[in-house]
């Protein structure tokens, strides 16, 4: 569905030659999205090693006049223009509000949310003031928010980094490193960081029965966040024998489609109500 939703509307796909005009089109297009209510958040679930669920992902879709749109064809230019700042806030705003709901069952209290947050939207001069004001006006347990950064975002003006995890790290929030393994962060440096899970990008996990290069580099990742006192959590987990290897590593948790696909809200409420009475 997402693929066709891709396809029929022509001048999102990015392998068009971009123009002006046609990136004109889609930031105002975004723009009155936003206005318009046409954002949501889908839920993917994240298990332990047990393949019990431990949360979710939230991962944003967009719906121009009904169709799916995947946040590849629009996160690019809401970066470049400035709009992933409010469409960041939206989604911080709609997570908080969803974990609150949680938060209030003893079934789903324990569940963590994790929220993508971009460079731009956390370099922002009051990054750490709305979150802050996202947290109180959800009155979640700020334990629950996990926020997803990637290397492109902790690499750059580093003190100012380290000062701004340490404050939100200090409200309860816990911070996740996406996409681990494809940049370049040293060890050194993330000693510095107050994070508490790194997530072992999905190119590693693909090869990861084929190919023993990229076993070897999960087991050392994995080996390596242990002695950082880091979890590990593995993305793209398609297939039993990705999990089994990924189980010998140690790894301490999973998401992937063979634990689910990002599902809307009405799916994922229905895969809770199974997982309470199972
Ligand atoms: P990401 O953060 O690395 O998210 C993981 C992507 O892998 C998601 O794509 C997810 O649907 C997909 N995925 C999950 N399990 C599997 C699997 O088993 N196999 C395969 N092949 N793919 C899997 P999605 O939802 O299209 O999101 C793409 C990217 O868009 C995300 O990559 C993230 O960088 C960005 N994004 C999504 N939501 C947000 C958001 O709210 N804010 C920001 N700033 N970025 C977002
Ligand atoms: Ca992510
Ligand atoms: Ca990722
Ligand atoms: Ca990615």
């Amino acid at each position: 569905a997402k693929d066709a939703g891709r396809n029929s509307i022509r001048f999102f796909n990015p392998r068009m030659q971009a123009t002006l005009d046609a990136r004109m089109k889609l930031e105002s297009a975004l723009r009155e999205g936003l206005d318009r209510g046409e954002f949501r958040l889908y839920y993917q679930p994240q298990v332990d090693r047990d393949g019990r669920l431990i949360g979710a992902e939230a991962l944003l879709r967009w719906f121009p006049d009904g169709q799916l749109v995947g946040p590849d064809q629009f996160i690019p230019l809401a970066e470049e223009t400035g709009l992933i700042v409010p469409l960041g806030q939206w989604v911080l705003d709609a997570a908080c509000a969803q974990l609150s709901r949680w938060q209030q069952d003893e079934a789903t209290r324990h569940l963590q949310l994790a929220v993508n947050v971009s460079a731009r939207q956390f370099h922002e001069a009051d990054f750490v003031e709305r979150v802050r004001h996202s947290v109180e006006a959800s009155g979640i347990d700020a334990c629950g928010l996990k926020l997803e950064l990637t290397e492109s975002v902790v690499l750059e003006h580093v003190e100012e980094v380290v000062n701004r995890m340490h404050v939100l790290h200090e409200l309860g929030v816990r911070f996740s490193l996406d996409d681990f393994g494809t940049g370049y962060s040293s060890l050194a440096y993330l000693r510095r960081l107050p994070l508490d899970q790194l997530k072992i990008d999905q190119g590693f996990v693909r090869g990861i029965v084929d190919h023993p290069e990229d076993a070897a580099i999960v087991d050392a990742i994995v080996a390596m966040s242990g002695s950082l006192g880091l979890a590990t959590i593995a993305e793209g987990v398609e297939t039993d024998e990705q999990w089994h290897v990924l189980l010998g590593s140690a790894c301490q948790a999973g998401q992937g489609y063979l634990f689910g696909r990002p599902l809307p809200l009405e799916q994922w409420d229905a895969l809770l109500l199974r997982e309470s009475e199972s």
